[in-house]
């Protein structure tokens, strides 16, 4: 036998991220779990040398991906998803509870996800629920059940069978939530600024960004700030895409209300100035916005005003996103960024004077927080043995057919990053990218 061994029992590497710091260790790992963190020197041949040009950091846990199984597995599924993040370095996949069909707004909901989910997962696996109008009596259950919070809309979502909330229905939700101590995650978008914007059939990108104005997310930030302070709720602003919220969240937070936000990779790589017209592949909701409103989301994030980056990997069938022949308000919404994701933000925080150590409390830590995950996300004694080798000797080139989630679709065709995810473990052992376990993911439940 030769190549990548299955379950590892020592890795050993020049650079691991420990706490904050990256510094030479011998990691032994036992039932899946890191059971003690040795000094580099000392051990035996290790089961995994890592090279000297490559960084062992916590797997990535990406809060945000729609698998959309069941129901619209033809956009994506379970299989196909799991195997594109733990190529990516992903270890743990939340999934978002829309875009499947039935959408995970009721327990049975959930349990038809589980059971799609079952014997498919290549790495772990967690669910959040969703509150739409008239679920308020589903959302205990589902918690109960073992959710890991709630999302909802504040505009329409792009599928009927996920309606937003009107105001009145959000503070119910918000105080219903509240009740039991759970998690709100928004997307938020102000369905009247939206309404009052102008969305003419258009294949140029500045059109499609006048539709969709930075006043749509600050407007609905503001609701969602008002909303926790009103009833005590913890509410998370999902995808934030516009720079010009970052006063009110700033706000919030000192004024201590339990506000956390996320930004993506899409909107932390791209600018409105690069996007070709036509070019439905950079559509999402919100929109990439220009170079400067970029920069200023690297500020708040290096600031710690944005908490976390996840992809909101949303992908959809080629003819959901290329509907219209390339007219940006047919085409579908949403960026398969679950691969290339970490590559992508580690790359470009290098040439921001930013280390892997921040991004990956960015991606790792901060998420696993969000969703209650103590033993995941980090390095430490204990923790799940969930880890990603990231090697600067090795590029990441993104050519789309290769990806390995359903559809060929990604905004980073084309592209090429320094460094690369060569190996992933969930809990202690290496997925193999031709024959992935898909008995070794596990469903997670809400742990707190
Ligand atoms: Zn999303």
């Amino acid at each position: 036998m030769s190549g990548t061994p299955t379950d590892v029992t020592t890795v050993r590497a020049r650079r691991v991220l420990v706490g904050d710091e990256v510094r030479p260790a011998t990691l032994h790992l036992a039932d899946g779990r890191i059971a003690a963190i040795a000094p580099y020197d000392g051990a035996d041949v290790p089961d995994l040398d890592v090279p000297d040009t490559a960084t062992v950091l916590p797997g990535v846990v990406d809060t945000h991906v729609h698998v959309n199984e069941p129901g619209r597995t033809h956009w994506e599924g379970f299989a196909t998803a799991t195997l594109a993040a733990a190529l990516g370095g992903v270890t743990t996949v939340v999934d978002m509870p829309l875009n499947s069909i039935p959408p995970t707004t009721t327990v049975a909901g959930l349990r038809a996800k589980q059971a799609a989910a079952a014997g498919q997962l290549a790495v772990d696996v967690g669910f959040w629920g969703g509150a739409v109008p008239g679920n308020e009596g589903d959302l205990e259950p589902l918690w109960e059940a073992g959710v890991l919070g709630f999302k909802c809309f504040l505009s329409p979502s792009g599928v009927d069978e996920f309606p937003p909330l009107d105001p009145a229905a959000f503070l119910r939700a918000l105080r219903a939530v509240a009740g039991f101590g759970g998690l709100v995650v928004v997307h938020a978008e102000d369905a009247g600024v939206l309404d009052a914007a102008p969305a003419r059939p258009s294949t140029a990108y500045a059109d499609f960004l006048l539709s969709r104005p930075d006043e749509a997310e600050t407007r609905a930030i503001r609701q969602v700030i008002d909303g926790a302070r009103e009833t005590g709720a913890r509410v998370h602003v999902l995808h934030l895409s516009s720079a010009r919220a970052l006063p009110l969240l700033r706000a919030a937070k000192d004024e201590g209300l339990p506000v956390t936000v996320e930004t993506c990779p899409h909107y932390l790589t791209f600018t409105a100035e690069q996007v070709p017209d036509a070019a439905a592949r950079y559509k999402c909701c919100p929109p990439i916005r220009d170079a400067a409103n970029r920069d200023e989301l690297w500020a708040g994030l290096v600031e710690g005003v944005v908490d976390c980056v996840v992809s909101d990997h949303s992908p959809s069938t080629g003819e959901e996103k290329f509907r219209g022949g390339g007219d940006l308000q047919q085409a579908w919404g949403g960026i398969s960024g679950l691969q290339v994701g970490f590559p992508a933000v580690a790359a470009e925080a290098a040439r921001r004077g930013i280390d892997l150590a921040t991004v990956s409390r960015w991606m790792s830590a901060a998420t696993a927080d969000l969703v209650g995950f103590p033993g995941k996300g980090r390095i430490a004694v204990g923790a799940d043995a969930d880890l990603l080798v990231h090697d600067l000797a090795e590029d990441t080139v993104v050519v789309a057919d290769r990806l390995a989630h359903r559809n060929p679709i990604s905004a980073y065709d084309g592209l090429t990053f320094p460094g690369r995810v060569t190996t992933t473990l969930v809990r202690g052992r290496v997925v193999d990218a031709g024959r992935p376990d898909r008995t070794w993911g596990r469903q997670l439940e809400r742990t707190a």
